[in-house]
């Protein structure tokens, strides 16, 4: 199974329209799956118009742990207030105990492993949950959401590709929408990606966004392209993207002008490809583009 990763620098730059776009496109030809790796705020199933109840499977998951403390052994050493990195320990200066603040904690276990009491002890949170459901469009959606004030999304990334695999073993592609920035969820996303698309603005802001996910591309050494949205906004920005793409030898797969069809299509929640009948011919090019980048080669 090829796996192509889309992400963007920032969000609400189009990525989860566009990838929702691609994959009825890529489906047309290919057995594909979509994961939904934005676990920060997955939206791409409710793109594809579907809601709770077109779910098959939807369940908590654990991939975080957080500390509570045995106040029966702890000696009232203080250090564990003291070097937790991520304050989330307080101390009661008239108890003479620590005070653990569990949304707080990101579960490092260095409270812990310094403990001289063995007073601590980490337990398993429910920190995200995942599912999928078919969509209209005859294939798999997979999906993550990290619970309210939760860490731990890098892993629960991981989590939705594992689950992908499994609901579409005999998939010719994996879509993965990634999360935005270049945190450890973005990371967890591009992973293992045999090609990866950068959607992008043309504004300074979306330039620099851009350059700075693709470094986390470049680290793992995989191929990528860019698609450029609204590119009639601020054609000054769209011509510095183009020229840095020519530069790098990097391909720009589609430009795409503003359209408020696409606000249209999500509010209808219908992908803006099924919404307005040009949009089919300008990402079927963006697959032929993806064919002539040999993405989908046995390599
Ligand atoms: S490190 Fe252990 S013994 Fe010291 S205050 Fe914290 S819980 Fe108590
Ligand atoms: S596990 Fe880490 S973040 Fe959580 S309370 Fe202990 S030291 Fe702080």
């Amino acid at each position: 199974m090829k796996q192509i990763t889309i992400l963007s620098g920032k969000g609400g730059v189009g990525k989860s329209s566009i990838t929702a776009s691609l994959a009825i496109a890529l489906s047309k030809k290919r057995k594909i799956v979509c994961a939904d790796c934005d676990v920060d705020a997955s939206n791409l199933a409710l793109v594809f118009g579907m809601g709770t109840d077109d779910f098959e499977m939807w369940k908590s998951i654990s991939t975080n742990q957080k500390a509570r403390v045995d106040l029966s052994r702890c000696t009232s050493c203080g250090k564990c207030a003291s070097e937790c990195y991520f304050d989330a320990i307080d101390w009661d200066g008239a108890k003479k105990i620590p005070v653990f603040k569990e949304f707080g904690c990101e579960g490092c276990t260095v409270c812990e492993m310094i403990c001289p009491a063995s007073a601590i002890e980490m337990y398993d949170v429910s920190n995200a949950r995942i599912g999928y459901g078919k969509t209209k469009y005859g294939f798999m959606v997979v999906t993550g959401q990290l619970e309210m004030g939760e860490s731990g999304s890098g892993k629960v990334v991981s989590r939705v590709k594992e689950l992908s695999l499994d609901v579409s073993k005999h998939a010719d592609i994996m879509l993965v929408d990634a999360a935005a920035g270049i945190g450890c969820p973005v990371i967890a996303s591009v992973a293992g990606s045999d090609y990866v698309i950068g959607v992008c603005e043309p504004t300074p802001s979306g330039f620099s966004d851009l350059k700075r996910a693709l470094s986390v591309v470049n680290h793992f050494n995989i191929p990528y392209g860019i698609v450029i949205n609204k590119f009639d906004l601020n054609l000054e920005y769209t011509q510095k993207i183009e020229e840095f793409a020519k530069k790098k030898g990097i391909r720009v797969l589609s430009k795409l002008g503003y359209d408020k069809c696409f606000m249209d299509a999500l509010v209808n929640l219908v992908p803006v490809i099924e919404f307005s009948p040009a949009y089919k011919e300008i990402f079927d090019k963006v697959v032929r583009a993806l064919e002539d980048e040999g993405v989908f080669r046995d390599k």
